[in-house]
């Protein structure tokens, strides 16, 4: 590698990233906006090296939560979650990096925050399942069809930080 021209060298190492840069959905829920966590849970995301590529603070409609939620319409706690995530502001954002959807999902912590690990947004910051301040897509699918849903793709702004060299070497 070290025979190699620069030029050369650094199309292998952007070979070496191309293809595993991700985008999830990570919204901050009613509950997270009022509580006033929208900064630190933003900080979280952007110390670690990821970039924001979209952001809106929106209510959405009961309906909207039931789509969001779609895949839990058979559980019991789907009206309340529903409801709940209608009931004022939520923080939308798309978040993109590698591993993104998955790391999103360590930053996030599991879904009771009493079994979510310290460290964690829901460990540090939250203390019952129905009230977890921050949603996460769970798959690169999901994630798909989540930021779909909630942005139009002229909201969703696609950039080169200054950072991405030190981050990605
Ligand atoms: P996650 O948000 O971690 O992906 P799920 O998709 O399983 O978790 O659930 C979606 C949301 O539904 C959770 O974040 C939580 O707000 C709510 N929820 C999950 N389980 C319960 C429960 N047993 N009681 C009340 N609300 C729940």
């Amino acid at each position: 590698a070290f025979a190699l021209p620069a030029a050369a060298y650094m199309l292998q190492e952007q070979e070496a990233h191309a293809g595993e840069m991700e985008r999830t959905f990570i919204a901050i829920k009613p509950d997270g906006v009022q509580r006033g966590l929208i900064s630190e849970i933003i900080a979280r995301f952007e110390r670690k090296g990821f970039k924001l590529v979209a952001i809106k603070l929106v209510t959405p409609s009961k309906s909207f939560a039931q789509k969001h939620y779609h895949d839990l319409k058979e559980r019991p706690f789907f009206d309340g979650l529903c409801n709940f995530l209608s009931s004022g502001p939520v923080l939308a954002m798309v978040w993109e990096g590698e591993g993104v959807i998955k790391y999103g999902r360590k930053l996030i912590g599991a879904t009771d925050p009493q079994k979510s690990e310290p460290g964690t947004i829901r460990g540090d910051l939250a203390v019952v399942v129905g009230r977890n301040i921050i949603h996460g897509s769970d798959g690169p699918e999901t994630a798909k069809d989540e930021i779909n849903l909630w942005f139009k793709p002229e909201e969703v702004s696609s950039y080169t930080s200054n950072q991405e060299k030190w981050v990605y070497g």
